[in-house]
């Protein structure tokens, strides 16, 4: 199963449990960034640029079901 992607107006919810705010995400990115390092050579990360992303899986943290979020419309969404 695929996982939906949230939107602007729209949120993830357990359909098992109803969970709307805790999720633990498994997600595959490929990504640029720019690793500014200091003379101790300590490096930062100042800038990120993500090329293309995936969600692989998506676990609620309440009831420990995988993949089985549904989106429901966010508060106030405009729809
Ligand atoms: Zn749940």
């Amino acid at each position: 199963m695929t996982v939906p992607k949230p939107t602007a107006g729209t949120r993830w919810r357990c359909t098992l449990c109803g969970n709307l705010t805790r999720f633990d995400v498994t997600r595959s990115s490929r990504v640029v960034e720019y690793v500014h390092l200091d003379l101790a050579g300590e490096p930062q990360i100042e800038e990120q640029e993500v090329l293309s992303e995936s969600i692989e899986s998506v676990r609620c943290r309440w009831c420990d079901a995988a993949d089985q979020v549904e989106l429901v419309d966010r508060p106030g969404a405009q729809v």
